[in-house]
């Protein structure tokens, strides 16, 4: 069950989609060209491949417990969360400032990808520090910045996002953990958190818990809710470690996957008062999540990708050992290798061609977040940051979404031994299914792409992408080969699918808001679907080029294919969609919930 980093394909997409050249012209990251990329992930892949991947299946049996208020983790995740730790990877996107390495996202999200193919239920612990420190970043106090974020960035301390309450899902308006002045300025916070991850665990000596809580008299809703640094154990003056705090790990929940992350219920304030410090001001606090939401979505969607890469890895391995079958035409007179049948190689390059179109949406969204946090003409900042915004729900909705289509066909190659859990491509199913849920469901990123990023701005963002992938379009059909036509022509199609249903959604939100939320979901994979295959249309005129000059046949002729295999069968699905989105709202909507 080894992984092997794809490198390769992601410093093709580093240096030719993304363009690390242009985000290595951005002041401050001079220094991150394509060789710090190849030098950067060739380094990650080392660790994660000896010693992070090898506990992914001891995760999954030997998980997480709980005794006493005390979680241990799997065996091994301590020792390998220092050398984490100590290679600085946690402080790989960070700012210099505060001791990281203050790299562009463009390497940085290929690292976060490799960590979660290695081990996605480890992963988890830096993902949720990165969210605690972009809190801190954005709206800490200079103070808070100074006590915590060294230590976070360091890997010395890890974090976690404590919004999740009984009651409170979906909806962070019902959260009802309370924060009560205290004269010296800090607050005491009183409630009950469920499902935080790595809320508690033994790899750090001290947890900073961000949490969402009402300070007193707080207006209802999302408008009174504010955010505030819960350490597990007080920091004295001088930052050592002082006394424990009140907030306790009552359980940790018995999950369907990604077993070995510690998923904790909290408990604040039983004994006195858990202290606490407002992170900017009182009743902003959902604002300042969001900021740190956006990068745990896209983190979030960034496991999708790197779990359907492993489990892709296994099929392949799998299908090339496996004898079963003599193949239809005829070739072997005999029973052979299964990925000689028709039907396996579907599915592999099924699963090939989602992981390949998403992680390459992923790695231009993430030099879109770079230009827009860092490139010193505001008018390119503001173009670059109204694109990753759409982005954020379509790498976290459609390639999670994907990561469960890839994982089942993952399973389906195994045939019978697939759904054994000795063979490991069950885990893979099983770890997947989070990915869907949690940082907001499918449909909550539906929501968001519908409200926020498509009806608010009246379909203009959406119809400025479109207007990029027909310029794609163009060029596919001015490089005069037989295949870019194809995958012009399926472009064209689900392109224009999609200016409808962007059209329908921009029009009807506010009249009609049910038909629209009707195809809410149905939109979202439409539009990562299109972009994902026009990212591969971009892939496949790049591999043309490289191929006429010679460079990496093998490589080349193989983007191609998987950008055609896109195009044929996937980007081919876009006019259905449509149809089901404009067509049949009325059908989603036609029983009463009496009638159910
Ligand atoms: C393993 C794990 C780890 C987690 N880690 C954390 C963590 O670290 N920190 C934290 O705070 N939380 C965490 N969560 C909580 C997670 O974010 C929530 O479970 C998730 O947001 C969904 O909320 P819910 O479970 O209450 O489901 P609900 O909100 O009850 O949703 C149930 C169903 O209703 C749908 N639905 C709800 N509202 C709408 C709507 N407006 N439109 C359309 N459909 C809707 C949902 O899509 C879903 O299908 C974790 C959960 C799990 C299981």
């Amino acid at each position: 069950m080894s992984y092997t980093a794809p490198l390769k394909d992601m410093l093709f997409n580093i240096e030719h989609l993304a363009g690390i050249d242009q985000v290595a012209s951005i002041p401050g990251f001079e220094d991150a060209g394509l060789e710090t990329a190849q030098a950067v992930l060739e380094e990650c892949a080392k660790l994660n491949e000896g010693v992070i991947a090898p506990l992914n299946w001891e995760g999954d049996k030997n998980p997480s417990s709980w005794k006493d208020g005390v979680v241990t983790t799997t065996p091994g995740f301590k020792d390998a969360f220092k050398q984490y730790a100590e290679g600085g990877w946690q402080g790989l996107q960070h700012p210099v400032d505060f001791g990281g390495q203050g790299l562009p996202k463009t390497i940085g999200a290929a690292c976060t990808e490799i960590l979660n193919s290695a081990n996605m239920s480890f992963a988890l612990c830096p993902l949720l520090t990165d969210g605690a420190i972009e809190a801190l970043l954005t709206a800490g106090s200079d103070e808070l910045k100074a006590i915590y974020l060294e230590k976070l960035v360091s890997g010395q301390w890890t974090g976690t996002m404590n919004l999740t309450e009984p009651q409170a899902g979906s909806d962070l308006s019902l959260v009802r953990t309370r924060a009560e002045p205290q004269p010296d300025g800090s607050y005491k916070v009183f409630g009950t958190k469920i499902f935080i991850t790595y809320g508690e665990h033994d790899m750090a000596e001290n947890i900073v818990h961000l949490v969402l809580a009402r300070v007193q008299g707080a207006p209802e809703g999302v408008k009174g809710i504010s955010l505030f640094v819960v350490p597990k154990f007080l920091v004295n003056g001088d930052g050592s470690l002082g006394a424990r705090n009140d907030v306790h790990c009552v359980s940790i929940e018995h999950k369907m996957g990604i077993k070995a992350s510690p998923t904790a219920v909290l408990q604040f304030g039983d004994h006195g008062g858990a202290v606490g410090y407002l992170v900017g001001q009182e009743n902003r606090g959902l604002e300042y999540m969001f900021i740190m939401m956006n990068a745990a979505r896209y983190a979030v969607g960034v496991q999708g990708i790197a779990v359907a890469e492993r489990a892709y890895q296994k099929a392949v391995q799998y299908a090339k050992d496996r004898v079963q079958s003599r193949p239809v035409d005829g070739s072997i007179n005999a029973s052979a290798a299964i990925i000689h049948h028709p039907d396996v190689k579907r599915m592999l390059m099924t699963m090939r061609a989602y992981t390949e179109g998403c992680r390459a949406m992923a790695s231009v969204a993430a030099a879109a977040y770079d230009a827009a946090h860092h490139h010193p003409d505001a008018d390119t900042r503001k173009q670059n940051a109204a694109f990753y915004e759409f982005m954020v729900p379509l790498v976290k909705g459609y390639s999670t979404e994907m990561s469960l289509e890839v994982t089942s066909l993952g399973v389906q190659v195994h045939g019978g031994m697939g759904f054994i859990e000795e063979t490991g491509a069950a885990q893979y199913y099983r770890d997947a299914k989070i990915l869907t849920i949690y940082e907001g469901t499918t449909a909550i990123q539906a929501n968001d792409l519908v409200g926020r990023k498509t009806a608010r701005d009246g379909g203009q963002t959406a119809k400025g992408i479109a207007a990029q992938v027909e310029q794609t379009e163009a060029a596919l059909r001015a490089s005069g080969s037989d295949t870019a036509a194809v995958v012009a022509k399926r472009l064209q199609a689900a392109r224009l699918a999609f200016i409808d249903v962007v059209d329908f959604v921009a029009g009807n939100t506010k009249a009609s808001p049910n038909a629209v939320f009707a195809g809410s979901v149905p939109y979202l994979m439409l539009a990562g679907n299109l972009v994902a295959g026009w990212q591969l249309g971009r892939a496949l005129l790049v591999a043309q080029d490289q191929l006429a000059q010679g460079q990496d046949e093998a490589f080349m002729r193989s983007k191609i294919a998987t950008a055609r295999f896109y195009a044929d069968h996937l980007l081919s699905k876009a006019p259905g969609l449509r149809d089901s989105i404009v067509d049949g709202a009325d059908s989603v909507n036609a029983l009463a919930p009496e009638a159910f």
